[in-house]
Formats: structure tokens, sequence, C-alpha cells
């Protein structure tokens, strides 16, 4: 397993540690794993399988604990593969535009700058719009990966007009024959009404200039929210649209768990985790992977 990933196994190997211990899978010892998965979010849909998996698998000579996580990584790895989709340049006419969406520290602006590198080492021309206006922060945090990239950015006042912003951007981009544009955006669920009127003027706005975008609009979310990423994807796929998912932080103890959940539930596109602060921490996912890491 990648070294980020490790940690991540932590705490379902500890609701199980003392279950497996038992001489048997009796009925209460089910019922415990049962929960003990449910509580690592990945749901109840797939807890249930997973437990008639093991109820059919009849540990009746004790209980062997890697089998029982052979049957549990199998399990998480069926609902995690098919939504293993890596983000593709391949959008003509260029630009693909990209739009990142997610509340503030979710890990948007670090992820946009390692996905901006991803595409340079692609050998694709990549460029950066600033559309999240509200914070003079993100704007200049954004111009600060942009300078160390090198790659060129698109930015506006404050608290200007990020449907501005990212017409300029979507212009320069087309005339300087860029491959990718990644849109940063503002996060601020708190008001749920301006932030949908702001993403929707955007979206309009680059519809103008090209139908298909954008064409593609990733939600970022934060693994140390836990259940709260199911509610996150509920309202941006209101707000926004939501084509595909980047999980960031599983490089702490937070367990991802919550992409089995959410996976059953949406069935949206996984993309790649973060598992650090440096732009090198992007990995693409790897569902048998994360498999192993949730089973332990
Ligand atoms: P934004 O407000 O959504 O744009 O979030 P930022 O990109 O500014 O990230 C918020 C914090 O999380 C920063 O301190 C980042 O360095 C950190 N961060 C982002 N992604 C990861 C990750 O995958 N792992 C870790 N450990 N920290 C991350």
């Amino acid at each position: 397993l990648a070294n980020g990933l490790k940690r991540t196994s932590s705490k379902l190997t500890d609701n199980l540690g003392g279950l497996l211990g038992s001489d048997r899978l009796d009925k209460a010892t089910l019922d415990d794993v049962e929960d003990a998965l449910i509580a690592s979010d990945l749901g109840p849909t797939t807890a249930a399988r997973i437990r008639d998996r093991l109820t059919d698998a009849r540990f009746d000579r004790g209980v062997d604990e890697k089998a029982v996580r052979v049957v549990m990584a199998d399990e998480i790895a069926k609902v995690l593969g098919p939504v293993a989709k890596p983000l593709r340049i391949d959008a003509f006419p260029r630009p693909q535009v990209i739009l990142v969406i997610g509340v503030n520290g979710s890990g948007k602006t670090t992820t946009i700058a390692k996905l901006a590198h991803l595409f340079l080492e692609q050998d694709y021309g990549v460029m950066l719009a600033a559309g999240d206006t509200f914070r003079a922060a993100a704007i200049g945090q954004l111009k600060v990966w942009a300078e160390r990239l090198g790659v060129p950015i698109v930015t506006g006042p404050e608290g200007g007009d990020a449907a501005g912003v990212v017409f300029d951007a979507v212009k320069q981009a087309t005339a300087t024959g860029i491959d990718v544009l990644i849109v940063d955006t503002a996060g601020r669920l708190q008001n749920k009404r301006e932030l949908m009127d702001e993403l929707a003027k955007v979206r309009r706005v680059l519809g103008r200039l090209n139908p298909a975008a954008p064409h593609d609009v990733v939600l970022v979310l934060d693994a140390t929210t836990g259940q709260n990423a199911l509610s996150q994807i509920e309202i941006f796929k209101e707000v926004a649209g939501v084509t595909g998912l980047v999980m960031t932080k599983l490089d702490g103890s937070a367990r991802g768990g919550v992409l089995v959940a959410a996976a059953e539930k949406f069935g949206l596109p996984i993309h790649a985790v973060g598992v650090g602060e440096t732009i090198d921490d992007l990995r693409p996912f790897d569902a048998n992977e994360l498999a192993r890491a949730i089973a332990g």
C-alpha cells in the first residue's frame, strides 16, 4: 500500500479487532461487525452485503481474520471499482474546462495546484482562473501556486464578478492554445442561494463560449468530514452539477470509508485522492488499494 493510505485503515481495524477474535461469527458478532462497518461510514448497503457474504462463508471452525478482511476488501472493491476514473483531457475544441468546487477548507486550491502539476507532467498546456473572487486570500493563494508551477492565471478584483473572470480566462486560453483551464470557484455554502446563482452564471457564460463547457465539475471532499461528505455531494449536485469527485486528506487518520457510501448512493466517478500538502501528493484513485486500506 502507498504510505499515504496506510493509516486510513486504523479506525475500522480498531472497531473490528475485538470482534474478529471470537470463535465463530454468530448472529451477535455479525450484528457487531455490521455496526462497525456502518460506523466506518461504509453505508448500510455495503455493510449488509458484507454481512451476507460473511454469513455465507460460514466461519464455523473459528474466525479466520485474514479471510474476513479479504471478503470485506473484495466487497468494497466491487463498489469502488466501477467509479474509479481518472480525469482525462480529451475535449475538442480546446480548452477543456474543469470547474473545481467544494466548501472552503476542503483542499480545493491545493487540489487545483496538484491537478495542474499532473497535467503539466502529461505535457498539456494549463491555465488557472481565480473564480473564487469572494476571498482575497483564495486569489492570492492561487496566484502563488500559478507562479510556482509556471502557468498563466487569470484573476479579477476581490468581490468582482466570477463569471467575468471565467469569460476572460476562456478567451485567453482559446487564443493561446491552452489545453486545460482549471477554474477555482467560491465555496460559501453558508449562502446557498448566492452560490447557486453565481455558479449558474459561470456555467451560462462558459456554455455561451463553448456549449460543452464546463467539461468537468469536480467536487473536492475532505476525508476528515466523514459522513458530512454525503450531504455536500447532495448539495453541490443541486447547486452546480457534479461530474466527479476528489477526496483530500487521506494521509491523516480519516479512512475514506464514506467514498463507498458515496459510490453506492451517487455512482459519481472518483478521480483522485489527496495524500498530503505538496503538489506531488495527488494519486489516481485506486479502488483495490482503498478497499484494502479500509478493510485493514
Ligand atoms: P480550500 O479552502 O478548499 O481552497 O483549501 P486549501 O487548498 O487551502 O486547503 C486547506 C488546508 O488543507 C491547507 O492547509 C492544505 O495544505 C491542506 N490540504 C489540502 N489537501 C490536503 C491533503 O490531501 N492532505 C493534507 N494533509 N492536507 C491537505
